[in-house]
């Protein structure tokens, strides 16, 4: 590989998951999570699938309240001491924020963190599933470096909006994946732009950066998401739009954008 690292061995809980794909991004809050729970939930639904979510982003939590799984309690361990996945809309998720309130690993230090990471991969019940989804810790760095060399990552879909200062990010987000012998499988640009009341579109952050990023790259561009105050709605009300309203407008993108993985 470029870069030199190799692919990390596979895991005993991780045989039998056919693609352990990363969703990844350059910075927060551009729609990381939003988009692995939308695609989790529509590989699920629609592919008829079987699909696990992994929530790597150990400092911010944020499964167990966009899969609605807040109030399930702690996962189950079973006859070989692995932890039970907590499932909702046919998907099996893992999460720090099933095991200790967020306050307490807010203060953690980077080797707590990769110890705790390590155990969800490693102690978790995955297997048989067809794709394992792993919300990834926003940014490009150290922690992403080490989170690759304990999952060995089919491939990343890298999220990003269209403003320039998160295009610089999608660019590191590129080269680091790359070096760690993941393939990108493609971009996502999230807030593309919002549908105004007449219908129009509106390019907010300009137009077409990350499509050209993308062909820079010779990367796919998944799909454009528009600014939609129903998907952020309803994921933090643990309804994403790809169950709660597969039909709508959002809800086909991320199908779309399942089926294209
Ligand atoms: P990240 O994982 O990158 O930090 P999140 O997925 O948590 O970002 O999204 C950040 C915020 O933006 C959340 O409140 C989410 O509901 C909202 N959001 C994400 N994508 C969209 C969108 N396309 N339209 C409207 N709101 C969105």
């Amino acid at each position: 590989p470029p870069g030199g690292f190799k692919q990390p061995p596979v895991p005993e809980s991780l045989r039998g998951v056919q693609r352990i794909i990363a969703v990844a991004s350059g910075k927060g809050g551009v729609g990381k999570s939003t988009t692995a729970v939308n695609l989790a939930c529509a590989t699920a639904r629609a592919l008829n699938l079987r699909v696990g979510l992994l929530d790597a982003d150990v400092f911010g939590p944020s499964v167990p309240i966009l899969m609605n799984l807040a109030e399930a309690g702690m996962p189950a361990i079973d006859e070989r001491k692995r932890m039970l996945p907590l499932e909702n809309y046919g998907v099996k998720c893992m999460s720090m924020g099933f095991l200790i309130p967020e306050e307490r690993a807010a203060v953690w230090r980077g080797p707590m963190v990769m110890g705790a990471l390590g155990k969800m991969v490693r102690d978790t019940a995955w297997a048989p599933l067809d794709v394992l989804f792993v919300d990834m810790p926003p940014g490009t760095g150290d922690a992403q470096i080490s989170i690759s060399q304990q999952i060995p990552l089919t491939g990343a879909v890298i999220v990003s909006t269209p403003q320039e200062i998160a295009l610089a990010d999608v660019r590191r987000g590129v080269n680091m994946y790359t070096k760690v012998a993941a393939p990108i499988l493609g971009f996502v640009e999230n807030m593309a732009h919002f549908v105004d009341a007449d219908g129009r579109k509106v390019y907010v952050f300009g137009q077409g950066g990350v499509r050209r990023t993308a062909e820079e790259h010779g990367v796919e561009l998944l799909g454009e998401v528009p600014l939609d105050p129903s998907i952020g709605t309803s994921s933090d009300a643990g309804r994403p739009v790809a169950v709660s309203a597969p039909d709508g407008g959002a809800g086909r993108l991320y199908e779309a954008m399942a089926r294209r993985l």
